[in-house]
């Protein structure tokens, strides 16, 4: 399998998309400080969003048994589900009981994680990912490219193509808004004609044993309010005390995500319809391990809001299929190897440290930190590649001794200024694959800092 390096060759490759990618997310991460700009007590929210999950984290026992015994007092029948595979059977046997072969499924990482619409394809039954853009890369067998827009990484011309085929739009039409009355056109059929609606939970209050679910498309009203059986899935970590601790995050989460000052729906969902029935089912799936791991646990305070990605100078120029795993960009390179250390050892090292993920972080993950550590962690367990291995050893000796780093530093600077250019954009140059060497100065900054600070 293509590690990231050689994955997000290929995307730059493609040096339009690259270059409008970066752009894309840059104007999000914008908009995003835009809004930010506008709530003074912005800092102070993060404080609390961070004290808020770091208390549930460590009391998730009390409040999932408390959300469980609420929700069944309001009528809904809850699950627990210990994997993937369970939840995956949890949802099959619920859909198996009444007899359902339509589903509608607004949008869910969770069930992306667990891999519920090939186990449920495999099983007869036709789901319909009804988000405008996990239904453009359902159409395209894709995984999201990204946590919140999950189709970032195609034009509208592509998506244009793409419906032409599979909705019967014009040849060569393109306009976002007549692409749009398409799709909502056909996922009114669907919805209309679905026996089940499923949704991800954004948050579930264990106060009142409801979940809450946020979108902009109203997408999963439109599920839930036709379908006669809902199915929400959760993981383990989504769980607040109560409503209170919600107006925190509610502030945070869209202006943190999209610049929006909120989503366009933020449905609660609390009891069955009159006639239908209400499934909550609560994921571990690795979760409650990610817990006990000191190191790593806060990562688990995510809330998916996708800044991270939006912000990170490497995802903005790789793109999210680079790293392989359902969550890519920085909160992905920490969760990938959680889950298999030797299959994502490339993704902490796809990262310059900058911290800008930290930075933005609404609920102050110390992800680039986090990152740090994954590097010394698969070092240890000697998972580097043998280039990166040496390579690393050989940086530290010069680095950890001034003589050596004086010799190198004179010498490199002499090399990049004669060498022929065939020399040095050799193989093991990978940096300049892609660029150009800056110029080498006449002194290092040494010596130019003693000539100027006598
Ligand atoms: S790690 Fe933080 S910034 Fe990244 S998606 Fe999660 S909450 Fe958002």
């Amino acid at each position: 399998m293509m590690n990231h390096a050689e994955k997000s060759g290929i995307f730059l490759g493609d040096h339009k998309r690259a270059e409008w990618h970066d752009q894309t997310l840059w104007l999000i991460r914008k908009k995003r400080d835009k809004a930010i700009s506008t709530v003074s007590e912005w800092e102070e929210l993060r404080d609390k969003a961070s004290q808020i999950k770091e208390h549930v984290l460590s009391n998730l026992d009390v409040y999932l048994l408390q959300f469980e015994e609420e929700a069944i007092k309001n009528g809904a029948q809850v699950h627990w589900a210990f994997d993937a595979e369970s939840l995956n059977n949890s949802v099959y046997s619920i859909i198996n009981s009444c007899n359902a072969k339509m589903v509608v499924k607004s949008k869910s990482m969770l069930t992306e994680e667990c891999g519920l619409n090939p186990f449920l394809e495999n099983k007869g039954i036709e789901i319909v990912d009804t988000d405008l853009g996990e239904r453009i890369i359902q159409f395209r067998n894709e995984p999201p490219s990204h946590i919140v827009m999950p189709a970032i990484h195609l034009k509208k011309e592509e998506i244009g193509e793409l419906f032409n085929v599979r909705l019967g739009t014009e040849k060569g039409a393109s306009d976002a808004q007549y692409l749009t009355s398409a799709a909502r056109k056909h996922l009114r059929e669907k919805f209309m004609a679905a026996d089940v609606a499923i949704t991800g939970v954004n948050f579930a209050i264990a106060e009142t044993g409801s979940v809450v679910v946020i979108t902009n498309e109203g997408n999963a009203d439109m599920g839930v309010q036709n379908a006669p059986v809902q199915i929400h899935c959760m993981g383990i970590e989504k769980i607040l005390p109560s409503m209170k601790e919600m107006g925190v995050f509610i502030q945070m989460l869209a202006r943190n995500a999209t610049g929006q000052p909120i989503s366009a729906y933020t449905s609660h969902y609390r009891k069955p319809k009159v006639g239908g029935s209400m499934h909550i089912i609560i994921v571990d799936n690795g979760r409650s391990i990610h817990l006990g791991n000191e190191k790593y646990r806060k990562s688990l305070k995510c809330i998916r809001c996708g800044a991270c990605l939006n912000t990170c100078p490497v995802y903005r120029r790789s793109g999210g299929h680079s790293y392989r795993y359902v969550i890519p960009g920085p909160i992905g390179s920490i969760l990938s190897p959680l889950r298999d250390m030797k299959k994502y050892k490339d993704l902490p090292f796809a990262c310059s440290l900058c911290g800008s993920c930290t930075n933005i972080c609404p609920v102050k993950i110390d992800i680039h930190r986090q990152l740090y550590n994954w590097r010394q962690d698969i070092s240890r367990r000697k998972l580097l590649s043998p280039s990166k291995k040496y390579g690393l050893k050989f940086a530290g000796k010069i680095l950890s001794n001034h003589a050596f780093y004086n010799f190198f530093g004179k010498n490199m600077r002499l090399a990049v200024r004669h060498l022929p250019r065939k020399i040095l954009y050799n193989n093991i140059n990978v940096w300049g694959k892609g660029r150009e060497l800056p110029a080498a100065p006449e002194k290092s900054f040494k010596q130019w800092y003693i000539a100027n600070h006598k």
